[in-house]
């Protein structure tokens, strides 16, 4: 019926890629000979990205914790070159899987893995939300950057996007946890910017205002999902598809994004100027 039911328990009119008149334009070729990483390519921002890379002639190495929906990105592209890598970003022990996976050479590495808190405030926040926050938002990212840099110093080049968030960008659009560790996000992007940029290596981050993704659905795949995040969803509900967010990620991770580097791209329809 065009409606979808969202974590705030109401519906609302589906997101759709094609909102706005808004089409995927593919570039054949953009990616072709090169090989691309994506965490959390199993769902949501993660998949669009992998699906568009590998639709754009790339080799894409599609890492994520769930098997089974790494599954389903694999049966949506027969003809393209994907490899799943089951992997928990959060265990340095299957670091070597995913780096084993790649090759050789990587060109990129897109960084989506993340999960939401719980939308506390910092006097109520427990240590375990924080902690597993920072385990696969931060740590994880560091983890798997820091791995990958060497191959793409090796290499003379590379591109690197980190999924940020408006909640980057802002103190009101997530909990203590979630803003703190995208906040994080952002100082690794600088960072490591500025110290490869004479070495051939971009990094940019994309900040995401609310996207339809497995994060902020009904019954939200996210671990600390659901609970305070439902009366937020209520107030702002997610306006852009993961397909919206794919095309900004692939802009930065590609050659387009040629003269691009230690940039954090809102792409949120205008929520960070308000
Ligand atoms: P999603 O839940 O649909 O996808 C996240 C993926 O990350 C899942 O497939 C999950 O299995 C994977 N993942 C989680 N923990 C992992 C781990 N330890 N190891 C490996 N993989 C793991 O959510 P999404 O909205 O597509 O999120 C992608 C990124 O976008 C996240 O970093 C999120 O913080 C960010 N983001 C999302 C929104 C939004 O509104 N959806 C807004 C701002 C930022």
């Amino acid at each position: 019926d065009g409606l979808v039911r969202r974590a705030n328990g109401g519906t609302m009119p589906e997101v759709s890629a094609e909102d706005a008149g808004w089409r995927e334009r593919i570039t054949p070729g953009r990616f072709d000979g090169r090989t691309a990483i994506v965490t959390g390519a199993a769902s949501g921002i993660g998949r669009a990205t992998a699906s568009r890379i590998a639709r754009e002639g790339g080799r894409v190495v599609a890492v994520d914790i769930s098997a089974e929906r790494l599954a389903e990105l694999a049966a949506q592209l027969p003809d393209s070159d994907v490899v799943t890598v089951v992997a928990d970003l959060t265990d340095p022990g299957h670091l070597q899987r995913i780096l084993d996976a790649a090759g050789p050479r990587i060109d990129g590495l897109a960084n989506v893995a993340g999960i939401s808190d719980d939308f506390s405030p910092i006097h109520e926040v427990s240590d375990e939300v924080w902690q597993r926050v920072f385990a696969i938002n931060v740590d994880g990212l560091f983890r798997l950057t820091r791995a990958v840099v060497p191959v793409m110093l090796a290499a003379g080049r590379g591109s690197i996007v980190n999924v940020a968030s408006e909640a980057a960008l802002r103190g009101s659009a997530a909990g203590v946890a979630y803003t703190a560790s995208k906040h994080a996000v952002v100082g690794i992007t600088r960072s490591t910017a500025f110290m490869y940029g004479p070495q051939g290596i971009r990094v940019n981050a994309v900040a995401p205002g609310g996207v339809a993704t497995g994060i902020t659905s009904a019954g939200s795949t996210s671990e600390f999902g659901g609970g305070r995040i439902r009366d937020f969803l209520a107030l702002i509900p997610p306006i852009a598809a993961a397909e919206h967010l794919a095309a900004s990620i692939t802009f930065l991770l590609s050659d387009d994004g040629v003269n691009v580097s230690g940039a954090i791209l809102p792409s949120d329809g205008a929520w960070s100027v308000q």
